[in-house]
């Protein structure tokens, strides 16, 4: 069972910012900036291109909302996309609020409080609530 999956099944906890039936957002806790989000399928599947056409394009769908949502709840020049998977073998999208080249590189990080943590990943969850309506 990968960390992700004890996410989804609440064994471990996360700071959530977006949910639905087939999908799950969380901030990553290793973040190359503040905001940097990961978009999580509930099935676990290893290497993203091994999802369905069908699953990859509800995934990307998902990503859209949660990019949005991000866009506005975090100022930065614009919400960067990047799928690797070297570390957790459960396929993730990091959507990144980035600023500048390194913001995607994921050498330099940025250290957070669990208050920081918290406050940002309910401005993005409010954020995301609203927009969902407005498809
Ligand atoms: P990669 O598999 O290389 O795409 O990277 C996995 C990402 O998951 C890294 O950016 C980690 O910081 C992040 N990560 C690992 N464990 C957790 C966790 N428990 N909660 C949130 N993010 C995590």
């Amino acid at each position: 069972m990968s960390i992700f999956t004890k996410i989804i099944t609440g064994e471990i906890p996360s700071y959530k910012v977006a949910e639905n039936e087939d999908f799950i957002a969380f901030l990553d806790i290793n973040p190359n900036a503040k905001g940097h989000t990961l978009v999580v399928p509930k099935k676990e599947e290893n290497k993203i291109f091994d999802l369905s056409v069908a699953e990859y394009t509800k995934l990307m769908a998902f990503s859209y909302k949660v990019a949005k949502a991000l866009e506005k709840a975090v100022p930065c020049l614009r919400v960067g996309m990047s799928v690797i998977g070297l570390e957790v073998p459960h396929v993730h999208v990091h959507l990144v609020p980035t600023n500048k080249m390194a913001d995607m590189q994921f050498t330099e990080k940025v250290q957070l409080s669990k208050e920081e943590f918290s406050a940002l990943a309910e401005t993005i969850a409010k954020t995301f609530n609203k927009n969902e309506t407005l498809d």
